[in-house]
């Protein structure tokens, strides 16, 4: 007891000398540091979730890999390697930085214990990308065994790669995906992919039915839609899906603009660009392209100074944008406006190789040849390499300046000098070049050991050489290639009967028309156009006098034609069928689409302006004779467009020398 009493008692000193000793120590303890603040767990929460964004937003800001290895190197320090968050944004700039997905962002991914779906989805996206496309199916598989939900992003990611490949078999398996996992099948964001999927693919109508079936759409899921249908040429469906469209952007109507000129439907591009202009959607580089397209198919200049001026207001015109200005000048020599092309060349304060090839061309095409060639030599001293386009110039030029050395040595230093290896249309331009110039047999030579497989215009070239020289021989050679590769090319049977009429082989004559008859082969109406103000055009065919203004084309038509007799001018009647008489031959040619559209242009435009006609086919000799001939009783310039060239008529001589 007493020895329980004293080791009670020994305690109780024990803890009162402790009690002591803590007091002592107190006293002469130095000044506490101030203790560490008590942190909430909310706020641990915080400052992790700021430190995540930090890295976030630096790894978004790298441009190398050793700088994301830094970032890296954080995430470990700061213990985030399970951190799904920040890691998906490392692999997506791994995979931005084109790093092999096996490499680094696996290791990265296969260190985390519990990926969340994003993760997943980087990774898939990853091999989307690279390739191969089995491993984001293989993951993609994974991730659901695991019991991981895909997001959207996954679904995207995997229509994209499926696109890649034009791989439509398993896309449809992807889109089944999204039908049976719930909720996916109406995403915006996975619709709008599964839209290009189908359509990159090639099946449009598979894009629509998505569409279709989609219950919330934006811009994107329309404006898909309407590209595709443009794009292949269904114009209807374009119109019909755009009219439906609750708020019309900038790219769908240029879609609409756009797909109307590719489709060769010029007067409908414009009148959906007027539309686009009254509607105060901003014009952009890639509409005005398709408006100037459709104003160069339709030889519309007028129209195309307005878009000229559109352009300067919008601040991409010519003298700062150089794919406008480019685009300008093809179309202004294809309006037969030359001079203005040039213009618009000289203002551009930056030029391409498409700049000067559209000019070199645009002089060539319109007969001037030392302009285009003074124009080659000029940028063979600038940094602009020449392109295929280009020598096509350049071999016109020579042709039409009948300089067959300079064309040869031309031909032979494009592949030599500047690495460009000559195509068919090099070879036709070269076979042009000897037959205008009567080499016919070098020509022929040409063309038959070209290296490459000629096509029609090598032949054409041959075969309208022969009708310029009166060649029925050579010419037949070439008919019989072209009959093969154009069977249905209703010009060629023409051009050689032509010859033999000429030649006066009436057996081969007759011989030529049953082959048309039995080919079955019809005459494409001929018919020319004028536009006679801003995009007003007035349209010809042969005999046509649906014109409102039909009885004074005719009157005006008959007074020229008896000028012109006047001074010497008699009807080429070999220009007519040859199986009428003179007087109805004579009063077929009369009434030549060409002829009206000459006469309606000296009556409805004024004295001393230029006169331009388009023509769909190739003019006959009988108009070149009559238009020669107006040009110089008339005093007027008058350029005809015809489907081969430029006719420029001035003071009764054709710019195209009578060779056409
Ligand atoms: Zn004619
Ligand atoms: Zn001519």
């Amino acid at each position: 007891m007493v020895a329980l009493s004293r080791e009670f008692s020994t305690a109780r000193s024990l803890v009162y000398i402790s009690k002591q000793l803590d007091q002592l120590r107190l006293q002469h303890q130095p000044p506490r540091q101030p203790a560490e603040p008590f942190v909430p767990f909310s706020q641990l929460i915080h400052q992790r979730k700021l430190l995540e964004s930090r890295l976030i937003s630096t790894l978004d800001g790298c441009t190398h890999l050793s700088q994301i290895k830094q970032v890296h190197a954080h995430i470990l320090r700061n213990q985030l390697h399970q951190c799904s968050y920040v890691l998906t944004k490392l692999i997506r700039m791994l995979t931005k930085l084109d790093v092999p997905m096996d490499s680094y962002p696996r290791l990265v991914f296969e260190q985390v214990r519990y990926p969340n779906p994003f993760l997943w989805t980087a990774l898939i996206r990853g091999y989307a990308l690279q390739g191969p496309l089995q491993e984001s199916i293989s993951l993609y598989i994974c991730m659901r065994k695991e019991g991981t939900g895909p997001v959207s992003f996954t679904f995207s990611a995997l229509f994209k790669a499926c696109s890649a490949v034009l791989d439509v078999g398993l896309g449809r398996q992807i889109h089944a995906q999204t039908i049976l996992i719930g909720g996916f099948a109406s995403d915006l964001y996975v619709g709008n992919t599964m839209i290009d999927m189908y359509i990159k693919c090639g099946s449009v109508n598979c894009g629509r039915k998505v569409f279709d079936e989609m219950s919330e759409r934006d811009v994107i899921s329309w404006t898909e839609l309407i590209v595709a249908y443009a794009k292949s040429g269904d114009m209807k469906s374009a119109g019909n899906l755009f009219d439906g469209l609750p708020v019309k952007d900038m790219v769908a109507w240029t879609a609409m603009v756009t797909g109307f000129a590719q489709n060769a439907k010029p007067r409908e591009a414009l009148e959906f660009f007027e539309r686009m202009q009254d509607s105060g959607v901003q014009t952009d580089e890639v509409t005005l392209v398709g408006v100037i397209s459709a104003c160069a198919q339709l030889g519309a200049a007028k129209y195309a100074d307005w878009v000229l001026d559109v352009a300067e207001k919008s601040g991409i015109g010519p003298t700062h944008n150089v794919v406008v200005g480019s685009a300008l000048i093809d179309m202004y020599s294809k309006c037969g406006t030359v001079d203005e092309a040039y213009k618009v060349f000289q203002v551009m304060k930056e030029r391409n190789v498409f700049s000067y090839s559209s000019m070199i061309v645009g002089f060539a095409t319109h007969g001037r040849a030392d302009a285009a060639l003074e124009l080659f030599h000029e940028m063979l001293k600038t940094e602009i390499k020449p392109n295929k386009v280009t020598f096509i110039g350049v071999l016109i030029a020579c042709c039409h300046a009948g300089m067959v050395e300079q064309g040869r040595q031309i031909f032979a230093s494009m592949q030599k000098y500047f690495g460009v290896a000559p195509s068919a249309d090099h070879y036709a331009c070269m076979v042009d070049l000897l037959g205008r110039a009567g080499r016919l047999g070098e020509a022929l030579e040409c063309a038959e050991t070209m290296p490459i497989e000629p096509h029609g215009g090598v032949w054409g070239a041959l075969l309208g050489a022969c009708r310029i020289h009166g060649n029925p021989d050579i010419a037949q050679i070439a008919a019989d290639h072209l009959f093969e590769l154009e069977p249905n090319g209703i010009g060629n049977y023409i051009l050689l009967s032509n010859i033999y009429a000429s030649a006066g082989r009436w057996d081969d004559v007759s011989r030529v028309r049953k082959l048309m008859r039995i080919m079955g082969l019809k005459k494409t109406p001929g018919y020319s156009w004028m536009e006679a103000e801003k995009g007003v055009i007035h349209k010809f065919f042969a005999g046509d006098m649906t014109h409102p203004m039909s009885e004074e084309i005719k009157q005006a038509l008959e007074d020229l034609l008896e000028r012109l007799k006047a001074i010497g001018y008699q009807p080429n009647l070999n220009s007519a069928p040859y199986d009428m008489n003179d007087e109805q031959k004579e009063a077929i040619l009369m009434n030549h689409s060409e002829k009206l559209a000459l006469a309606f242009g000296l009556i409805s435009t004024d004295a001393g302006c230029t006169v331009r006609i388009m023509k769909n086919l190739r003019i006959c000799e009988d108009c070149h004779l009559v238009m020669c001939g107006a040009s110089q009783i008339t005093g007027r310039e008058i350029i005809v467009r015809d489907n081969m060239r430029f006719h420029h008529f001035l003071n009764g001589t054709c710019s195209c020398g009578s060779f056409w």
